[in-house]
């Protein structure tokens, strides 16, 4: 059986012009090694932030299973 972690990251970024832009990630590893890339990154031109039901999916994928679902 695989060991997954996943670790809640978050990153924010106080702009004077926009304001506070916010963004939440995921450092993801499988048996210590990194998985994917899940960086929160925050920025007045845009966030990037992940969903833990996107990261499960892509973990089952990696695994050989299919989902499929609207909350995916
Ligand atoms: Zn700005």
């Amino acid at each position: 059986m695989a060991k997954i972690v996943l670790k809640s990251t978050y990153v924010s970024d106080e702009c004077e012009t926009c304001g506070l832009n916010f963004a939440s990630g995921f450092d993801v590893t499988i048996d210590g090694e990194p998985f994917g890339d899940y960086e929160a990154i925050a920025t007045c031109f845009g966030s990037s932030s992940h969903e833990a039901s996107a990261v499960l999916k892509d973990i089952l994928e990696h695994f050989g299973h299919t989902v499929e679902g609207d909350c995916v």
